[in-house]
């Protein structure tokens, strides 16, 4: 979750309370996002694949989104079910891989959260 996060453009490393944490915007809906880095994640910032794995998706960083539980859990699961057999859905995932290529930036080792 921290590596999807460290290459998409829209998260940032911040301190929040002494804690590091990367804050960012959901890929649906731009709803702003806060990932922890000691708690390895957290339970309010949900992982997505683009691409659903049921449908050929891969775990690479590109296939791979953070939303807000609204998103996942809402449009998420109806998206993942009709995967790719209507035109409607694969518009949707069009949509999102070209907006995760437009957010994507190459991880620098130099604003990589230490490992405590
Ligand atoms: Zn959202």
């Amino acid at each position: 979750m921290l590596a999807v996060a460290e290459t998409d453009s829209t998260f940032e490393c911040v301190l929040v309370d002494g804690r590091e944490a990367w804050r960012g915007k959901c890929l649906h809906c731009n709803t702003p996002l806060l990932v922890f880095v000691d708690s390895g994640g957290s339970s309010t910032v949900t992982l997505e694949h683009i691409v659903p794995r049921t449908a050929g998706g891969t775990d690479e960083l590109g296939n791979l989104g953070l939303a807000c539980p609204r998103c996942n859990h809402g449009k998420g699961v109806r998206h993942d079910r009709n995967a790719l057999t209507n035109p409607r859905s694969l518009e949707v995932v069009e949509r999102l891989l070209e907006k995760r290529r437009k957010r994507w930036r190459e991880p620098k080792p130099w604003s990589r959260p230490r490992a405590s």
